[in-house]
């Protein structure tokens, strides 16, 4: 986990190596992707990333950076390249509003998993629907919405295939609920236990059932280099649909379930803020049409050097131009 979490969050990861390992991913999920995409989609599907264009920027400390440009990608969102683009990005937004609002104030974060009962594939769209609506209607819920212990939220909606039956999906929410360290005060009656929660669910869903639901604590991770608001970020902005279930379904030969999957998926917002994490503009950049080269959110500061230009060849990217100072960027361009 924690050496997963080292390769897909760290932002100064080798790229290069990052997008070969995702590039050989996509192609296993041809017969998937032919049956919902048209030939002009596809093809843009298929070539996401091929082309790569990064500058090197000298810092003023004599420090070489690469710095992604340019990128033919195809904002597909069952790419696993961009995807993985937008996870990168989201966490930066995410980070940083978190950051600034421990500035102000202490917070901490609690992580909460919604789940219901697995759906029919048939089912997905109109469950997707009252899935999203049910949590609505829980955080309108006077014992949440007016709960002073409770600041704010962000949620986003994934879908698990059942491994011993791939007709069955479950759909579940993971929340990151902001709250003020007195939630946890027994005399304040701010604290909602796992039970309670998982009643207030029952009750936004309206079903008969008790729906299962997790709850725990953001807690810092002993051996993890991450903040414990960090790594709750990475659990709250993951893939709708993990790549490993994807290829599932391929392997199976699932092309019904995930056509279905795909149907239902379109238009749905799969992240979404509220409270103390969603003023105006950060709404705004979590939901705008997505720049998937710049993820990384800060400037490097420094003198642009040279630029190296990449295409991908028999699974590798080889060199295809370069310009600028010429030996800095061969003396380089294994870094990049
Ligand atoms: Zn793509």
């Amino acid at each position: 986990m924690i050496k997963r979490e080292a390769m897909e969050n760290n932002l100064d990861f080798d790229e290069v190596e990052f997008f070969i390992k995702k590039y050989n991913s996509l192609h296993r999920n041809f017969e998937l992707m032919q049956e919902v995409l048209n030939s002009k989609q596809l093809k843009a599907y298929f070539e996401c990333a091929q082309y790569l264009k990064y500058v090197l920027i000298k810092t003023e400390e004599g420090e070489y950076i690469k710095k992604l440009v340019s990128a033919n990608f195809c904002k597909n969102r069952f790419c696993s390249i961009c995807n993985w683009r937008r996870a990168l990005k989201y966490r930066v937004i995410l980070n940083n509003r978190i950051q600034k609002i421990l500035e102000n104030k202490k917070v901490k974060f609690i992580f909460l998993t919604l789940t219901t009962r697995n759906v029919y594939y048939l089912n997905l769209k109109k469950e997707i629907k009252k899935i999203l609506n049910a949590f609505t209607r829980l955080f309108k819920f006077k014992r949440v919405s007016q709960n002073l212990g409770i600041l704010g939220y962000v949620r986003s909606l994934e879908f698990t295939i059942q491994k011993n039956n791939l007709d069955y999906i479950n759909l579940h929410i993971h929340v990151l609920v902001v709250v003020t360290p007195g939630y946890f005060d027994t005399r304040k009656n701010f604290y909602i236990n796992q039970r309670e929660w998982a009643k207030l669910w029952q009750k936004a869903l309206r079903v008969d059932y008790t729906p299962i639901v997790d709850v725990r604590v953001v807690r810092k991770r002993k051996k993890s280099n991450y903040t414990a608001e960090e790594l709750a970020i990475f659990e709250v902005v993951k893939y709708i649909l993990k790549d490993t279930d994807l290829l599932l379904l391929q392997k199976q030969k699932k092309v019904y379930v995930f056509k279905e999957l795909y149907r239902s998926f379109k238009n749905v917002r799969n992240l979404a803020s509220g409270g103390i994490l969603a003023p105006k503009n950060f709404k705004k950049k979590i939901s705008e049409e997505e720049d998937l080269v710049n993820v990384k959110g800060s400037e490097v500061q420094g003198k642009i050097v040279g630029e190296v230009e990449y295409i991908l060849k028999d699974g590798n990217y080889q060199l295809l131009r370069f310009k600028g100072e010429e030996n800095e960027c061969k003396k380089n361009q294994n870094r990049i």
